[in-house]
């Protein structure tokens, strides 16, 4: 019998006064639990029973865990979205999933509100200061192991989105591989400007840190330069987010000196590949080092990590997590040995149940517990994994594989590249050729061919981009990393011809 938010709760029974949420504004343990038997109250009033689906739409506010804790009080089914979904997105959400009430941060309501008029269903618009009328739920719903406590639809790079059915355990024991590998302990101060609707802000950062009884900064919407005031302010010592998000930090300026940062003993990187040369940077400035794991929301977040109580390895993500097994397989199934790219494979706790409603996607994904993920990657003597890339990513030119990471990885070190994206392009001869997209620094002198000699240079000509394309920002999901399928690539292709 297992609930997330019991874990959570445990904290205000032990230490009322500790903070559970710091920045923007302080949540006492105590006054979050107190936010959650309210929410939980109301929504059991509300006619909502355990197991009744529940989307809640909300940004990484304060009120989000207020309101997260108090639907798994109650034994809700909680599905999250991304607070830009258009009312056709959560629209087929409601219909999939037969939701039964819906409650939305006010000011990204307006998708869901029509959303839900249109289907005839309760739809909440909450505001800050929102209390509701309700007799307070006093005990947390005990749910069994594989109940379906969170469905986290996938944005489905083909076809319709799929719902994964993450049960009470998968959440508790996504926080149970996190934890000894973080060392965190109550002391610590997390802070994040990841989103919690995502799997990576909700299941690994949010869970964690407040299962753990450490405190909670969140900063949105993200903004770089305001990360590095509450870093300050906050004395934060762990930080979470994506690629992205520490190479615009490592671009901010201003007077700050080590000892402002002092207090930073870890910064975790998920979701997409780390440049080693942003690790490197991120280091010289902040002293500190960035961890990268690899997980995906079929997994709840959680597959490997590197951490600290392990020799890291810069440019993998990491062994397994404690509990997880991870296969490199071929595309006949054959399980490869140490040094052969293949597919990962993901076995272990935080593996979903499946797809709702959906057997087909389910079969073809999942196999005696096994997750096929869609990336490609190698594992090494040590059992740490590399990701080489997505299988949908990689490049076929010519009969050779190119592989974006790795030509990414090299753009980067060039001293005016930003940000940058290696695609495929259609090519008549080729098939298909390499094209680069990428973000210039300020008062950049290279062109095209300055970058294309720069390149040559590092890799073999048929990895060099053919066609460089420069941009003032590049195209990003949910979390902040790059929507490579969102960058268009008849533009480029114009550029080839
Ligand atoms: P969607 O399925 O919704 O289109 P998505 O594929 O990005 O989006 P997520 O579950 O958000 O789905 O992310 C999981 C994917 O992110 C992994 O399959 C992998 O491709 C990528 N990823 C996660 N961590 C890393 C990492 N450290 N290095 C490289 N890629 C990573």
């Amino acid at each position: 019998m297992v609930n997330i938010a019991a874990d959570v709760w445990a904290h205000a029974d032990v230490e009322p006064g500790r903070v559970a949420i710091r920045s923007p504004r302080t949540i006492t343990y105590r006054e979050l639990r107190q936010a959650n038997e309210r929410v939980a109250g109301a929504v059991r009033g509300a006619g909502v029973r355990p197991l009744d689906r529940v989307l809640f739409i909300a940004p990484s506010i304060p009120e989000f865990p207020e309101i997260y804790y108090g639907l798994h009080a109650a034994g809700a089914t909680v599905i999250t979205m991304n607070t830009m979904a258009t009312p056709a997105e959560i629209g087929y959400v409601l219909d999939d999933a037969g939701v039964a009430l819906v409650i939305a941060w006010h000011d990204c309501a307006a998708s869901a509100v029509a959303a839900a008029k249109e289907r005839g269903l309760p739809c909440w618009r909450v505001e800050p200061g929102f209390a509701f009328d309700a007799e307070p739920l006093r005990d947390v719903h005990q749910h069994e192991s594989d109940d379906t406590a969170l469905i986290l639809y996938t944005s489905g790079t083909t076809g319709r989105p799929k719902g994964a059915e993450l049960t009470a355990a998968n959440l508790v024991d996504t926080v149970s591989s996190f934890e000894p590998v973080l060392n965190l302990s109550k002391d610590d101060r997390f802070g994040t400007g990841l989103p919690l609707f995502h799997v990576y802000g909700q299941a690994v950062c949010m869970n964690t840190t407040l299962a753990t009884g450490a405190s909670f900064s969140l900063v949105h919407p993200f903004d770089p330069a305001r990360m590095l005031e509450v870093m300050v302010a906050d004395r934060l010592t762990s930080l979470a987010g994506v690629p992205t998000m520490w190479n615009a930090m490592l671009h901010v300026e201003g007077d700050y000196t080590p000892e402002d940062f002092s207090a930073l003993r870890m910064a975790t990187s998920g979701g997409a590949s780390l440049p080693v040369e942003v690790i490197r940077a991120f280091n010289e400035r902040f002293a500190c080092t960035i961890l990268e794991g690899y997980g995906l929301t079929e997994s709840t977040g959680a597959a490997t990590f590197n951490d600290l109580n392990r020799p890291q390895k810069a440019g993998t993500v990491g062994p397994p997590l404690p509990g997880t097994r991870i296969e490199i397989r071929d595309s006949e199934g054959n399980t490869l040995g140490p040094g052969e790219p293949g597919e990962v494979f993901i076995a272990g706790p935080t593996v979903m149940k499946g797809y709702w409603n959906r057997p087909d996607a389910t079969a073809a994904d999942l196999r005696d517990g096994w997750l096929r993920t869609g990336d490609i990657g190698s594992l090494d003597e040590d059992g740490y994994l590399s990701i080489v890339d997505r299988v949908k990513d990689l490049i076929i030119r010519g009969g050779y594989n190119v592989y974006p990471r790795e030509v990414e990885e090299v753009l980067y070190e060039h001293p005016e590249i930003v940000e940058v994206a290696v695609v495929g392009i259609p090519d008549p001869h080729y098939g298909e050729e390499v094209a680069a997209v990428a973000v210039l620094s300020e008062g950049a002198t290279a062109t095209p061919e300055t970058i294309r000699a720069w390149a040559k240079e590092r890799l073999s000509a048929y990895k060099v981009p053919h066609v460089f394309a420069f941009v003032d920002a590049l195209p990003k999901g949910a979390t902040g990393k790059i929507l490579k399928r969102a960058i268009d690539r008849d533009a480029l292709r114009s550029i080839a011809t």
